[in-house]
């Protein structure tokens, strides 16, 4: 039981990637990876439903109005729909119906694959991949435009920036409902330094971070004038990667009081809360969280796992019962929902979503 609990309440916790060089991604070799020329032309696959083709084009958009040349351009149609069968000079959009998982993550919504030479940099083809098999797009809250805006920030080499709650290049809960279509200071600068010649260099703290040098992203935070919302979470973030839980909680509470509006603070808070075995505070933050925003399914869970902690099966059943209407490939929802009701329902979920390690197949077999 203590494995599903840790793993529901810190399943956001950010990856580790490779160290980018100005923000954008490196090869092995420490080269940037790049593109010889712009716009990267896209082609989208014949099968992509017309609403998302839509939002496609309203994300381009949305990059090539932030630069003083398109960076991406839309012409062709690329014939097949199996992303296996790709023309490497074909660089498209798939709508994928099969065989997602074999590239990694199969609960992914999305994703960019890229292949670049190794000792230039040089990108050869990029791809971006979406997950219509373990999901049904037309059934969730998902805004595609948000999630291709992300993509299309891979596909230029872009890395995850996982302390930002406003960046497109968050992985966020998309499933919420969460719309994020605004590029911000990391994503226009480290693109015009790369392409456009700008000697602007990304902003120092987000450097900091990306060279793993937390001591002085947070010194920096600090010391920045007119501190936003923003500026506290990216501090909060950085601290609970440094386990200073006391110092996150003190951080995330003044981006509220910036910012009441930012589902993403509420949520941190709850989770320095939790990981500092705060749990009240934990549960009320989640409860005003929740009232807020209905749809935050990681709230639902988290709330869920510790009602069951306290002993209240019942709330906590119907927590973890929302959290998978939102989201249906929650999994270690789907575990706990199983082990309590015994419904066959949820089984068919962690049977179709846990992933097959062994931490969880152990868990998988103590319950059935
Ligand atoms: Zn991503």
């Amino acid at each position: 039981m203590h494995i599903l609990i840790s793993l529901l309440l810190f399943a956001s916790s950010p990856s580790t990637a490779a160290e980018p060089l100005q923000g954008i991604a490196t090869t092995n070799a420490g080269t940037i990876r790049h593109w010889k020329k712009l716009p990267v032309e896209l082609c989208s696959a014949s099968n992509l439903p017309n609403h998302i083709q839509t939002e496609l084009q309203n994300a381009i958009s949305t990059w090539n109005s932030a630069f003083a040349q398109p960076v991406f351009s839309l012409k062709c149609k690329t014939n097949t729909t199996d992303f296996q069968k790709d023309k490497p000079e074909e660089h498209t959009i798939f709508w994928v119906t099969g065989r997602f998982g074999s590239t990694g993550d199969p609960l992914a919504i999305a994703r960019t694959l890229s292949t670049f030479d190794e000792d230039s940099g040089e990108l050869f083809d990029a791809d971006i991949l979406l997950n219509s098999e373990s999901f049904d797009w037309s059934q969730l809250r998902i805004d595609p435009q948000s999630v291709l805006i992300h993509e299309l920030g891979h596909m230029l080499g872009l890395q995850h920036l996982p302390i930002s709650s406003h960046s497109v290049m968050h992985q966020y809960p998309y499933q919420s409902g969460i719309i994020r279509r605004k590029l911000s200071h990391y994503e226009l600068e480290a693109i015009n330094r790369k392409y456009f010649g700008s000697n602007k260099s990304i902003p120092a703290h987000i450097d900091a971070y990306f060279r793993k040098d937390f001591v002085r992203a947070i010194q920096l935070l600090k010391n920045s004038t007119n501190r936003d919302a923003e500026s506290y979470y990216m501090q909060g973030r950085i601290e609970l990667i440094t386990n200073k839980t006391s110092h996150a909680i003190d951080s995330f509470k003044k981006g509220i009081k910036l910012d009441g509006s930012n589902p993403l603070i509420q949520y941190a808070l709850s989770e320095a809360y939790s990981k500092a075995r705060q749990l009240q505070l934990a549960k009320s933050t989640l409860k005003g969280l929740l009232k807020q925003f209905p749809n935050y399914y990681e709230g639902h869970a988290d709330l869920g796992v510790i009602q069951l902690e306290e002993g209240n099966t019942s709330d906590a059943i119907a927590s973890l019962k929302r959290a998978v209407e939102i989201n249906p490939v929650h999994y270690p929802a789907c575990i706990l929902l199983f082990k309590l009701t015994r419904q066959q329902n949820y089984k068919a979920c962690y049977v179709r979503f846990a992933p097959k390690d062994r931490s969880l197949s152990e868990a998988d077999t103590s319950g059935t």
